[in-house]
């Protein structure tokens, strides 16, 4: 294995087209030869680097009584404190605008990006010419793992903004060699604009969040057209949103559209994004841990939790010159496995995906509530459209779970009674009591970026008490 780090990449390298893997001897290598041989390499480089340049984590680190060089396995790596959103947050207020972790000068600078601030302060990213270079790479890797062609016409049908997805997109599309069709979205109009151009020039591969993906499906069915045949998706691959890895939700954008959902996706912070990503037999997303090295940890005991079991997504750059995020504590709840996946890559998986967003998740009665938990149901369930919402009450000092949900176009009103009935039974099999409230088709709002569906109205309710 070369020494050499940060990697240089070879811009022109692109496998033959009927070879499974982009790099075969990386993606199917035995797990501990690759830790030993390429990751921890890679990962003592990355924490040198680090140590000497920036000194968000020089501070950090001496003050933990910690220092890269006694970290010699990956055992040792779980000394380094972990990295949180408010700490990266109160740096960059401290130090703006790329906060003390910008281990580059400011000329060496090929882009900026950042979150896209839906919580808070948005966080500012400065990225490395090199860098950008090894985002394509990574990104070109994990697409040919499921199954991106030169031959394909890739539809990024998401926004072109701070938000790092559709460029990563745009730059993996681009490095693998297929057609971008950087289409963007969010102007008024352009939904249905984008689907007189989907017929037309026959995207075979889709980009953008599965809430738009659904909508989309139904405008054009609005239309009068069917997405599966009048449009030819091959590939549909997802990221910013749970959906993709919701079984029930995969199954549907499946039957709609006639290709495979592919899910994607770990954080903006940790561009690459899909360092975490599915191949194409979708058996959960594949941790492509020498692009960056994924940990799942207990978060009461903030130890790594052993495959089988669940906890919370911390990621660390191997490779990154610019930002590096080294144990970021992103919060994500999934679990993990490791048992063999028949495209014959010998990366850990996600079998259910990333079901909890830290962001997401709510307590209802002292419960952990995830909205993919409630949209699993709804959409397991024949008759219900795709739009529902979450409201969450308090009623005297009882939480209310209220979910209202869409039953769909041409649906017999005699059955909407037991289409209710059938609901609120397959909340309760999942530990959630709850009113199930049917609204009719179009009631709900749209959205073409990540969807919005919990409302709580127990901090209004709060608030209320505390005037009386
Ligand atoms: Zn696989």
């Amino acid at each position: 294995m070369s020494r050499q780090w940060p990697t240089q990449v070879d811009r022109f390298y692109v496998p033959s087209t009927n070879s499974k893997y982009w790099n075969k001897s990386l993606e199917t290598m035995d797990p501990e030869e690759r830790e030993q041989k390429v990751i921890l390499p890679k990962l003592r480089a990355q924490l040198k680097y680090a140590y000497e340049k920036s000194s968000l984590y020089k501070k950090k680190w001496v003050g933990a009584g910690v220092n890269p060089k006694d970290i010699r396995s990956l055992a040792d790596f779980e000394q380094i404190p972990f990295l949180t959103k408010d700490e990266i947050r109160q740096d960059q207020k401290e130090n703006p605008p790329f906060g003390s972790n910008l281990c580059v000068s400011l000329k060496e600078l090929a882009r900026v990006q950042g979150t896209s601030g839906t919580t808070g302060k948005p966080t500012a990213f400065g990225i490395s010419q090199g860098d950008m270079e090894r985002i394509a790479e990574a990104h070109a890797r994990t697409m040919w793992g499921f199954g991106m062609r030169q031959k394909d016409i890739v539809f990024i049908g998401s926004f072109f903004s701070l938000y790092w997805g559709s460029w990563g997109a745009l730059l993996g599309t681009e490095r693998l060699g297929a057609v971008a069709f950087p289409f963007g979205a969010g102007v008024p109009g352009q939904s249905d604009r984008a689907i007189e151009w989907m017929k037309e020039v026959k995207p075979t591969i889709f980009y953008g969040t599965p809430s738009y993906s659904l909508y989309m499906a139904e405008k054009a069915k609005e239309k009068g057209l069917d997405p599966a045949k009048d449009f030819g998706f091959r590939i549909l691959f997802f990221s910013g949103e749970p959906g993709a890895g919701i079984s029930s939700t995969k199954r549907r954008i499946e039957e709609l559209y006639g290709g495979i959902c592919i899910d994607a996706g770990s954080t903006a912070e940790m561009t690459p994004w899909m360092s975490n990503c599915e191949c194409d037999y979708r058996k959960g997303m594949h941790l492509w841990q020498d692009m960056v090295y994924a940990e799942l940890v207990d978060p009461m005991t903030k130890k790594r939790v052993p495959y089988g079991k669940e906890g919370v997504t911390v990621y660390t750059h191997l490779e990154r010159t610019s930002q590096p995020m080294i144990r970021f504590w992103a919060g994500d709840i999934s679990m993990w496995v490791n048992d063999p996946c028949p495209c014959g890559r010998t990366y850990p998986r996600f079998p259910k995906g990333i079901y909890g967003r830290a962001d997401d998740m709510f307590i209802v009665r002292g419960e952990n509530v995830y909205p993919s938990a409630i949209e699993d149901a709804i959409r397991g369930i024949n008759g219900f459209g795709d739009e529902y919402r979450i409201i969450i009450t308090r009623e005297k000092t009882m939480d209310e779970l209220i979910v209202q949900a869409e039953y769909e176009k041409g649906v017999n009103p005699a059955t909407l009674p037991q289409l209710k009935d059938r609901l609120e039974k397959e909340l309760k099999a999942r530990g959630l009591r709850s009113t199930v409230q049917l609204l009719e088709p179009d009631r709900l709002e749209r959205t073409e970026f990540k969807a919005r569906r919990v409302i709580d109205k127990r901090s209004l309710y709060d608030e209320f008490l505390k005037k009386e």
